[in-house]
């Protein structure tokens, strides 16, 4: 499971150059999505045992970590961002009626 910060601060960035941007292919469902679109996750141990940390290679560690490309349906799906305001608007108005 990757851990999840919920409020997640999405880098809304587009490449410079226009046109066709580049495509990702999302680590989670296997869809092709815009990259300015994908939420970035860091996926990984955390080693917390101090005396095992002295005996691991620190570059090893470093080796654990993975960058997750997860395109923005999956994002919702596995809580790392919440629906946005608009979503949730709607979803009040259909409980309250
Ligand atoms: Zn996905």
């Amino acid at each position: 499971m990757p851990i999840s910060t919920a409020p997640y601060k999405r880098t809304y960035k587009h490449v410079s150059r226009r046109g066709r941007e580049s495509l990702v292919k999302c680590d989670m469902c296997g869809r092709y999505v815009p990259r300015w679109k994908t939420f970035v996750v860091v996926k990984g141990f955390r080693i917390t045992d101090p005396y095992i940390l002295k005996q691991v290679d620190k570059r090893y560690i470093h080796m654990l970590k993975r960058k997750l490309r997860v395109c923005p349906k999956c994002a919702r799906f596995y809580g790392i961002v919440n629906p946005g305001k608009s979503v949730r608007k709607s979803k009040k108005r259909i409980t309250q009626t």
